[in-house]
């Protein structure tokens, strides 16, 4: 890419070679993304908006620096960033005063029409596209699921979920099985597809699990390809011990899910920190990166600081829900209040957010994404009778930017550059889009959100966006988030 020297060229080569299927990324032709490939009217952008946008007066905000300036954008890309831009009267006008206006949140790590424990998740390529941009978040990175193990039919079946899009999206690979023909189509995803993350399972035994010998040479196939491997990193086996013994004292509740040991300790916070440490040692043992998603605990957190203060290249994602929340809803008596905070790994006793929030603000774990993947409560009820069968995963993708800013920014924890950083620009940076995305500035895609920090609204499942009935951040609170130049105003 370095030796490309001509910016055309240098499109064209990062079209190609991004580590994601982002779908607009061979229309160069500019529009917007979404209006460009004809999505607008399902979801409710509308392509008729004014393709010359002035944001007049707002801070500026990048990762590393802030500056009170205009942003003129045309066709959806940002054309010129800074003070006291003069146009004509063909230019829509919006003043930002008094508010922040930032590249739009990157949501690395979402499920969106993906099958899963006997059911599908509620929200869609649409629902959830259009509960992230009401939040304030633009793109997303799906994982694709192979069918019967195949990576090319998994995409197939993920192109075709995802033609209700109405905004930027891309994908990681899930593998779920390992065998040579998978190897043969991990490739074809890289030097064909465009796709080049691939996330492996250490948990959900007698389905996505892969041993540790596979895993070693799945490491290795990333290496030899360039791609980056991503873990969810559980004890498979002891998890799966572990709940079986809480069905046979007879927990059959929510709270089975958070205990899953005999001891009535919390163990499976370290079942996580030991498949970790496992995963990094594996990939440091092979000397490729490794991302580690949604780090849940103290103790995994711990071995990514550990294996990053050692120089390994390991990159930790906490996940809204892992930063915000508790486990002691586990506890609710009433089933569905309880049910909707299963996920997997568990959401932890109280400690283990503050611990992550405070490693997200000095740098161990670098972006934060959601693991958006939501049932409502009629699914959540297929396990009223055993914890085991409540389809695992909670919403996020609209909520992501409001929690991050009111947990991290509101509370002092993190600079305003700093949460552009963790919500995009790391993001934008890890998965190759950086500048297109997770900027503003000239040549960026308009990928704009206007944030105003005066502004303050309650969440509620009666008001969100996505299709589920519950809401795991209900009475949390937020922040007017608009995304003008993707057909807004989307605002909550
Ligand atoms: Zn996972
Ligand atoms: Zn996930």
């Amino acid at each position: 890419m370095a030796s490309s020297s001509s910016p055309q060229r240098l499109f064209h080569l990062l079209s190609l070679i991004l580590l994601l299927f982002a779908f607009c990324s061979i229309s160069e032709s500019s529009q917007f993304c979404d209006a460009g490939i004809g999505y607008g009217e399902s979801c409710g952008v509308s392509s008729s908006s004014s393709t010359k946008l002035l944001i007049k007066g707002g801070t500026v905000v990048n990762a590393h620096e802030m500056e009170v300036a205009d942003v003129y954008v045309e066709d959806g890309i940002i054309v010129a960033v800074r003070p006291n831009i003069k146009v004509g009267d063909d230019v829509t006008v919006l003043d930002a005063t008094g508010k922040f206006v930032m590249p739009g949140g990157i949501d690395p790590h979402t499920h969106l029409d993906m099958e899963f424990m006997g059911s599908g998740t509620i929200d869609d390529f649409f629902s959830g596209q259009a509960a992230a941009l009401a939040g304030g978040t633009t793109m997303h990175i799906d994982f694709v699921i192979p069918v019967n193990g195949s990576l090319l039919s998994g995409l197939e079946a993920y192109e075709k979920k995802s033609k209700k899009s109405c905004m930027d999206y891309g994908f990681h690979m899930a593998i779920t099985k390992w065998d040579e023909v998978v190897s043969k189509e991990m490739e074809i995803m890289v030097n064909e597809k465009g796709i080049n993350s691939f996330k492996f399972f250490m948990a959900y035994k007698g389905s996505f699990m892969i041993n540790d010998e596979l895993l070693l040479q799945a490491f290795k196939k990333c290496k030899s390809l360039g791609a980056l491997a991503m873990v969810h990193a559980e004890n498979g086996d002891a998890v799966y011990e572990g709940q079986r013994r809480m069905i046979e004292l007879g927990i059959t509740g929510p709270e089975g899910h958070a205990l899953s040991s005999p001891q009535w300790l919390n163990f499976r916070k370290r079942l996580e920190g030991e498949a970790t440490a496992r995963a990094i040692k594996l990939a440091g043992f092979v000397n490729t990166p490794l991302y580690v998603v949604h780090v849940m605990s103290i103790d995994a957190m711990e071995e990514i600081s550990k294996a990053r203060k050692s120089g390994l290249k390991v990159i930790g994602e906490p996940v809204v829900s892992g930063l915000v929340l508790n486990d002691s809803w586990l506890w609710d008596p009433d089933f569905i209040t309880a049910a909707k905070y299963v996920m997997s790994p568990p959401i932890r006793a109280a400690g283990h957010g503050k611990a992550l929030q405070a490693a997200l603000s000095m740098g161990t774990l670098q972006l934060v994404g959601t693991d958006h993947c939501t049932f409502n409560s009629t699914q959540k009820a297929l396990g009223i009778d055993d914890f085991q069968k409540i389809p695992n995963g909670v919403n996020g993708i609209e909520e992501r930017m409001h929690l991050v800013w009111d947990t991290m920014v509101e509370s002092g924890q993190i600079s305003v550059t700093d949460y552009v950083r963790v919500t995009s620009t790391e993001c934008a940076r890890i998965f190759n889009i950086y500048p297109r995305k997770g900027a503003i500035r000239a040549g960026s895609d308009a990928d704009i959100i206007i944030l105003n920090p005066n502004s303050s609204f309650e969440i509620s499942a009666k008001s969100h966006h996505s299709r589920s009935d519950t809401n795991v951040y209900e009475g949390w609170r937020g922040k007017e988030a608009t995304a003008p130049s993707l057909g807004g105003p989307w605002w909550l």
